[in-house]
């Protein structure tokens, strides 16, 4: 993989065997653009039920 800070090509390990700074992914590059995909479709889909509760609350 790539470090982020040196940009050196390193094994995938916790820390950059170049330059020792932590190479742990962020949440959203751990989780696969599917599983991020499905998050923001479920968030969707509550925000339209709530929208819709309201319109109806209305
Ligand atoms: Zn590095």
């Amino acid at each position: 993989m790539k470090c982020p800070h040196c940009n050196a090509e390193v094994e995938e390990r916790n820390f950059c065997s170049n330059c020792s700074k932590p190479l742990k992914p962020k949440w959203y590059q751990k989780n696969s653009p599917l599983t991020i995909f499905i998050l923001f479709a479920a968030f969707a889909f509550l925000a339209i039920c709530v929208y819709f509760s309201v319109l109806m609350g209305l």
